[in-house]
């Protein structure tokens, strides 16, 4: 059966606002500068992340803004039409099991749709939260006290737990809500997003005979 990608009115306006007000470049300067501290403090601890087998794609992640669930559509879109219908059958059946094992009160583990042979087919593009995972952090928002989060299970493995490399999120928190706020404002959107990749994907999903 072929799936085919379809676009709706929503993920057009979403993205013709974005592409207007340079969201998506500013979008992308966050994501190179996340990207250039996570590289800087990781290599502190010499740990690089090249796939396990407890392998963080399989955490189910929710992603919390309108703007990258615009630009992951805009690149999925994007990937050859033969690998966006293997991403969107993947995307349906992790939706279904979700929903299954949610009903039941059991954990969900399952690898992202986007994950191909180990490799996300978006590496390039990947939310906030995948690029940050892995090692040690901590954050710091106005008016509350400073949490600190581990680093994931490779990186315990690999580094143990020694010598804390200050990795602070908070910055990243802070310059992603500000661009959300505004895109949210321009496109004329309110509430919250919780989605996983898996309902993004299934969001321009529909099958054709
Ligand atoms: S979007 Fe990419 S990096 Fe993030 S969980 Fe999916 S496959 Fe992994």
């Amino acid at each position: 059966m072929i799936r085919e990608a379809v676009i709706t009115r929503e993920h057009i306006h979403l993205r013709a606002t974005a592409e207007k007000g340079g969201f998506f470049d500013r979008l992308g300067e966050i994501y190179g500068e996340m990207d250039r501290v996570y590289d800087e403090v990781a290599s502190l601890y010499g740990f690089s992340c090249t796939g396990c087998v407890d392998n963080c794609c399989q955490t189910r992640f929710y992603h919390h803004t309108a703007i990258e669930y615009a630009y992951l559509v805009l690149c999925f879109t994007g990937l050859p039409r033969d690998l966006r219908t293997e991403c969107m059958d993947r995307a349906l059946a992790y939706n279904l099991e979700m929903k299954r094992v949610h009903a039941e009160n059991g954990s969900f583990f399952r690898m992202c749709p986007l994950n191909e042979n180990g490799l996300c087919l978006l590496y390039s593009s990947r939310p906030m939260i995948c690029r940050l995972h892995g090692i040690p952090h901590e954050l710091a928002p106005p008016g509350r006290a400073k949490t600190y989060g581990a680093g994931c299970g490779a990186f315990d493995a690999h580094c143990g737990k020694g010598v804390y490399h200050p990795f602070d999120r908070t910055p990243f928190y802070t310059a992603m809500a500000d661009l959300e706020r505004r895109f949210k404002e321009a496109a004329g959107i309110s509430g919250k997003v919780r989605m996983t990749v898996a309902e993004m994907l299934a969001s321009v999903s529909e099958h054709t005979p």
